[in-house]
């Protein structure tokens, strides 16, 4: 069996796995251009999906803003209906949708299945965020004007997603979209491209109209100019790293887009002296390893208070020399592979320059080839802040701890980057938590826990970690606009 074979085997509903893109209603599958998709677990090639280009990209565009004219004109009921039932059709299938993501970018089958959980969370959202989606009077003036504000969508929205939630990042954007009444083309992340083909086909199953879905895969420097630049696309939401978002910021400048971006972070996971310890060191593993350490909101930096730094990083690097790194499909396993082996070259490079510059690993950690997707986890002591360890996102199972005295240095240090996605802390002291959580240049925050990340708020980041927020009401927001109505009285003096 191939490994395409072997990945539709393990589902209840094969058909959601289908390497394929979808254009105005017809799906497209590979052909002799194609793009081969790795299990990076095993390395075997698990689909080819079509690697389609800027004319592709048009025909894509152009049936988003055919559709969007009746999309829109649905009244918010019954478009929320269809996010209520993309929202169970995605949970009832989470096991197959979770297999699907584990397949294709290697995290762990349990983490897969949490994923299309979360993703589904949005659909449910933004089914009831959009019936009170209001517009609003406004006290006149002027006695012979009324003005009225009327919210409405902002058009066809390109959607361009990254490999480490191929799901979620889908989800947080694809549910207000369709909610405002935005059609949309997506374009994921050519690692993962399988999530992305399989929530198409979810929206489809909901009922969701030919056209106001589109997939399309294929080269990134092809499809991204030729998306970014097409006159009928309104909005341009992306989720990836700061230097290909910087592009597609200066890209949209041109045609005036809209444009949210969920860039990358460097957060700071500070440990004061006064924390409760198990429950920093669970936490710290939690926010470091979750994902094999691929997510934007990942400690980057572990701070720890000079009276309880002992004891943290003996406990944290027990902690991590326990964790199974291993195929996600195993039960046992906590971390998989990275998406692929280039990333796992670019961790262990990061991690050498350390070592290099005199930081020590603390764990015991098993060995893996240099060729390998598998990078083992490192709890690193001794480390600087110049290190690039310190000053790059990482994106991958090393954490480096760094000892500091006082609140101070601590919000200096955490303060110290170009980034401002994240943060988290540990402390009982409740002067404390307003005083940091104030000081702190980070747009989301965690205070005693590692996983904070949910469809209720509003997430994004300060300074190079983005633009816009997405969750919360304000995640809807991003996909409408306001529309003012001034209403003069032509009979304002009927003496
Ligand atoms: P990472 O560094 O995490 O791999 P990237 O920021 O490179 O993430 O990629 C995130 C998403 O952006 C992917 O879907 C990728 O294909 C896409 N992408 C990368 N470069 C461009 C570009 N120049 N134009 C449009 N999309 C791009």
């Amino acid at each position: 069996m191939n490994g395409f074979e072997e990945l539709k085997a393990r589902l209840k509903t094969p058909e959601l796995l289908a390497p394929e893109c979808l254009i105005d209603g017809r799906w497209i599958s590979a052909s002799a251009s194609a793009i081969s998709v790795e299990n990076p677990s095993t390395g075997q090639i698990i689909a080819q999906v079509p690697k389609l280009g800027a004319a592709e990209t048009d025909a894509a565009v152009d049936a988003a803003a055919a559709a969007f004219d009746s999309w829109k004109t649905l009244t918010a009921k019954v478009r929320a209906d269809i996010l209520m039932k993309m929202y169970h059709l995605l949970v009832e299938h989470s096991e197959d949708l979770g297999a699907i993501l584990t397949a294709e970018q290697g995290k762990p089958l349990r983490e897969g299945i949490n994923e299309i959980l979360f993703t589904a969370s949005f659909f449910e959202w933004y089914a009831a965020e959009i019936r009170r989606a209001y517009g609003k009077v406004v006290p006149t003036p002027d006695p012979d004007k009324r003005f009225l504000v009327m919210r409405q969508p902002i058009g066809v929205v390109a959607i361009i997603t990254p490999w480490n939630f191929p799901a979620g990042m889908m989800g947080r954007k694809l549910a207000p979209a369709l909610a405002a009444g935005c059609s949309v083309v997506v374009k994921p992340a050519s690692q993962t491209p399988l999530s992305a083909m399989a929530v198409a086909k979810i929206a489809e199953m909901a009922g969701v109209p030919a056209g106001v879905v589109n997939v399309i895969t294929g080269s990134a420097a092809e499809i991204g100019p030729a998306l970014i630049e097409h006159p009928k696309v309104s909005k341009v939401t992306f989720t990836g790293s700061t230097s290909v978002g910087r592009t597609l910021y200066e890209k949209s400048a041109r045609g005036l887009k809209h444009v949210s971006l969920e860039l990358g972070g460097n957060a700071p996971l500070i440990v004061f002296d006064d924390a409760d310890i198990e429950t920093a060191v669970e936490s710290a593993i939690q926010s470091k390893f979750r994902n094999a350490g691929q997510t934007c909101v990942c400690a980057n930096r572990v701070l720890v208070q000079s009276g309880i730094y002992d004891q943290f990083v003996a406990r944290f690097a027990e902690r991590t020399s326990q964790l199974k790194i291993g195929d996600g499909f195993d039960l046992e396993t906590d971390l998989g592979p990275l998406v692929d082996r280039r990333a796992a070259a670019g961790v262990r490079d990061i991690l050498q320059d350390a070592v290099a510059g005199g930081a020590r690993i603390l764990n015991d950690r098993p060995e893996f080839e240099d060729t390998s997707a598998f990078v083992a986890p490192a709890v690193l002591v001794d480390v600087t802040e110049g290190q690039r360890v310190c000053t790059e996102e990482i994106f991958g199972p090393i954490a480096p701890v760094l000892k500091f005295e006082t609140e101070t240095d601590a919000i200096r240090i955490a303060n110290n980057t170009e980034y401002g996605l994240s943060a988290y802390f540990f402390t009982r002291d409740n002067a404390r938590i307003w005083r940091v959580s104030e000081a702190l240049d980070s747009g989301v925050m965690g205070v005693n826990t590692g996983l904070i990340s949910t469809a209720e708020i509003p997430f994004g980041g300060m300074k190079h970690s983005g633009l816009g927020r997405e969750g919360g009401e304000e995640g809807l927001d991003a996909f409408l606009q306001s529309k003012m109505v001034c209403i003069a009285d032509v009979n304002s003096n009927p003496n």
